[in-house]
């Protein structure tokens, strides 16, 4: 029994070890440099860039299920952000786990998030908590804004809080991602936390691949250029070099677009693209492992987080490493993306003196534009998305595609994808 895998991303390579832990025989083919697709980092003059800034939540269930938590060093960020309005930076805690959140509720009331909000923000959160993730996702589906809306939160709270804060995780501030999202992410955030592993993100797709490279089970610089066919069934592969590879099964891990081109499927390919930018420092911009949002309607950067105050290994000694997020890829150079991105940072820290000193020692590091970094998830599309078993024989799908855009659902997408295969060719003996 032999199952080739075309990409080496989290779905894949979860699919990989499992099929792997079942004593099937893969071969996985990846055409990057590297594994780990969407989740990689690189290392250069003592800093850690992750290609794109993104989090992983220590409650995902399928990280709790593949990943060795204690060996990836997970430090958290802090519940909450820094709201940054014009002239001032307010901090906004979270109810569920700050004991001085009455104080902070009453510091509040003086105009930023009303009192209500905050209620109804603690509201959702317990309720959250006291579901399965099943019964959350279930029922019809509705936008985020809309979901907000009908659960009472005020337009001041969604364009303060969630529109830049979920903007940043779903590359999208006008909220018109399912509500499914919205409220999936926010019980994870309810229940956990947001994380960086101490060798950056990469080491995530390191730590799954460590046994399938160790074994000489992936071909890196490998791009699949097409499937080859016997009758009806997917048999193969054909590799950009025209070598043909034959299997019993062939599992399409690629982001959605490369799988729709290979298959000829129909798969989800509105893109959420976006582009990370790096400043280093001399100084630390603030204190704390928080994140900074902007609700501004003009932002350039929705968010900017400084790594290092979450964990300092980031960059090297004496210095501070900054990463700013911009939804979407403007049609701009690289010196103009960092100008337009650091005259905000300094919009958004307006008011406060020894940011702006601080800032002003802050250079250009390196950016990220990345045009796919997920898909576009309106409500009703999840119960659409391509199962894992193709429809075709011998063809089957993993990759977040199948479930959702996120670390969480691309592994469960490679797991699914495993047991559908095993199950399927139980008569091979699996
Ligand atoms: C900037 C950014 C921020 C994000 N933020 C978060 C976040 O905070 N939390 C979260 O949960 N998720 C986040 N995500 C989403 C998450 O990273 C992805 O959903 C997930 O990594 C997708 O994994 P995948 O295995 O499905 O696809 P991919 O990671 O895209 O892997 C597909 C692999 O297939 C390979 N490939 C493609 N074509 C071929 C071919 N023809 N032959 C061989 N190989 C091929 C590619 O090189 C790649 O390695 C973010 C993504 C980005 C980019």
């Amino acid at each position: 029994m032999h199952v080739i895998i075309v990409g080496a991303g989290l779905a894949g390579l979860a699919c990989a070890r499992m099929l792997e832990r079942w004593k099937v025989d893969i071969t996985i083919i990846e055409a990057a440099d590297g594994v780990g697709g969407r989740v990689r980092s690189d290392y250069a003059d003592g800093y850690i860039f992750d290609r794109g800034f993104q989090v992983v939540f220590d409650t995902y269930p399928a990280v709790l299920r593949q990943l060795d938590l204690a060996a990836l060093d997970l430090h958290a960020f802090a519940p909450g952000a820094i709201i940054c309005l014009p002239g001032k930076q307010v901090v906004l805690t979270d109810p569920l786990r700050d004991p001085a959140w009455a104080d902070r509720l009453a510091a509040t009331l003086a105009g930023s998030i009303s009192p209500l909000d905050k209620l109804r923000t603690l509201q959702l959160a317990t309720e959250l908590r006291l579901q399965t993730v099943d019964e959350m996702l279930a029922g019809p589906d509705e936008t985020s804004y809309d979901f907000l809306k009908r659960r009472g939160f005020s337009d001041r709270i969604i364009d303060l809080f969630f529109r830049p804060f979920y903007g940043g995780v779903l590359f999208d501030r006008t909220l018109a991602t399912s509500a499914k999202c919205l409220r999936f992410d926010f019980k994870m955030l309810a229940e956990g936390r947001a994380c960086l592993p101490a060798a950056g993100m990469g080491a995530i797709s390191a730590q799954l691949a460590a046994p399938l490279l160790e074994r000489g089970l992936v071909h890196l610089n490998t791009r699949v250029a097409d499937l080859l066919h016997r009758e009806a069934r997917v048999a193969g592969v054909r590799l950009a070099n025209g070598q043909e590879l034959f299997a019993d099964a062939v599992v399409v891990a690629t982001p959605a677009p490369e799988a729709a081109r290979l298959s000829g499927l129909p798969m989800p390919t509105e893109e959420r693209g976006t582009v990370t930018l790096y400043y280093s420092g001399d100084e630390p911009l603030y204190q704390g492992p928080k994140l900074l949002l902007n609700p501004l309607p003009d932002a350039f950067i929705n968010n900017a987080q400084l790594l290092t105050n979450v964990v300092p290994a980031y960059a090297p000694p004496g210095k501070h490493l900054l990463s700013a997020t911009v939804i979407g890829i403007p049609a701009l150079n690289d010196d103009e993306l960092f100008r337009q991105g650091l005259r905000d940072l300094h919009r958004m820290v307006a008011g406060n003196m020894l940011a702006q000193a601080a800032l002003a020692s802050y250079q250009p590091l390196r950016l990220y534009r990345i045009p796919f970094a997920q898909f576009g998830q309106p409500p009703g599309l999840h119960p659409q998305l391509p199962d894992n078993r193709s429809g075709r024989a011998g063809l089957y799908f993993a990759g977040e595609f199948t479930e959702a855009s996120s670390l969480n659902a691309a592994m469960i997408s490679g797991e699914k994808c495993a047991a559908n295969i095993a199950e399927d060719l139980a008569g091979y003996g699996v």
